[in-house]
């Protein structure tokens, strides 16, 4: 890592630290206000506090045309960035994070051609675009065990790769491991995330898109975290339906599977085409711009894994059901082996540097029993 990043983050740590104007609008101020100094690990652990709200940009006397030139949240998005690449397993894979649009891009085009070619030449044209429906169509067009075994070894290769990266972070941010698996410092780290507390800033929600103070963006995420999660839910369910009672998908509209999934992918449509909106309105000065493909490209795939299971839901039964099952497989393919080296990064270590914080505030903070 550039030791000018770091030193420019300690520079702008230090002078804040000695303000102090901007204790209220999120974690990173409270961390700061523990430390005198700053270390190469208290700097990236901040980074990965920070959620990019801008409150300290908009409300800062030394932000620029100030001779200070104070950039809080493009200096700390820049090192978050750099903490991603650092912290990626396996390492060589961080240069993902450089070329993340393309990448992404190529490794889902790849990924939809796979499947849709295969299942072609195993069918052949006219049976891949025949009419099928009721139980067990969808392993017709792709077989029950080679959706198993792909979609298996994507998922433990997303989770095993995530879980890498947390973990360097967490050691070169010199974190304690009993701190890391505290239930107390876990449960107050997973109600901060499931709330998103710290979207709502200082009380009155982020300076996003502009300057004025805003609610939008914490919705959007709401919607899209919500979202993902009862996605995530529908799946459960569906396995349990397949491996447990032996029904095949797809499944009734009405069933809890497809219920779940439907109220899920609206949730996460609505979501991720907010947060592009909103991507694309922002004010680029507060910004880190080589951060935008990867943002960018992680919410045009999640947003497609959407738009194509909901098309998928409704086009089920007619003669297309084959070719959008493999655009939608391919989509969610294409997620989980660029997660690691996407957006969703940002969800993992923030969870990670909640855990630390919230640590540290109620060591620092201790509350007091009565005699
Ligand atoms: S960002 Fe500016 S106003 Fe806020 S604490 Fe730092 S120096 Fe003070
Ligand atoms: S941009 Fe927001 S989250 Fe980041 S340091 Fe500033 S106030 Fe905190």
């Amino acid at each position: 890592m550039s030791s000018k990043i770091l030193e420019e983050a300690n520079r702008i740590m230090t002078i804040c630290n000695a303000c102090r104007y901007c204790e209220g609008f999120c974690a990173v101020f409270p961390a700061m206000e523990l430390r005198r100094i700053f270390t190469e690990s208290d700097l990236k652990y901040m980074a990965n506090l920070c959620h990019n709200c801008r409150g300290c940009y908009y409300a800062c006397q030394y932000a620029p045309p100030h001779e200070f030139n104070l950039n809080v949240p493009r200096t700390l998005a820049q090192l978050r960035l750099h903490t991603y690449q650092e912290f990626a397993w396996p390492a060589s894979f961080k240069g993902v994070f450089n070329k993340n649009g393309k990448v992404v891009a190529a490794i889902t085009i790849l990924c939809v051609l796979l499947l849709t070619l295969t299942s072609l030449a195993r069918h052949g044209s006219s049976a891949f675009f025949a009419s099928q429906a009721g139980p067990g169509s969808f392993y017709a067009i792709i077989p029950y065990p080679v959706l198993l075994v792909l979609f298996s070894a994507v998922g433990i290769f997303a989770c095993v790769s995530l879980w890498k990266g947390m973990k360097n972070l967490w050691r070169a941010t010199e974190g304690k491991a009993e701190m890391f698996r505290s239930p107390a410092y876990n449960l107050r780290a997973v109600w901060d995330v499931l709330r998103l507390r710290y979207l709502e800033g200082g009380g009155d929600g982020c300076n996003y898109p502009d300057d004025k103070f805003s609610m939008q963006r914490r919705s959007m995420h709401h919607f899209t975290f919500y979202g993902f999660l009862l996605c995530f839910a529908s799946t459960v369910v569906a396995l349990t339906y397949d491996h447990a009672l032996g029904i095949a998908a797809p499944y009734a509209f009405f069933s809890l599977p497809v219920l779940l999934g439907t109220l899920g992918g609206v949730s996460l449509a609505i979501g991720t085409i907010g947060l592009y909106r909103l991507k694309k309105l922002m004010d680029k000065e507060p910004a880190y711009a080589e951060a935008f493909p990867m943002d960018i490209s992680f919410i045009m795939l999640l947003c497609s894994v959407t738009i194509s299971g909901l098309l998928l839901l409704v086009f089920r039964s007619t003669s297309i059901m084959g070719i959008l099952l493999c655009i939608h497989l391919g989509l969610v393919m294409a997620l989980f082996i660029t997660m690691p080296y996407s957006k969703f990064v940002h969800g993992v270590y923030r969870y990670a540097a909640l855990v630390r914080h919230a640590g540290e505030q109620i060591q620092a903070n201790p509350v007091r029993k009565k005699p």
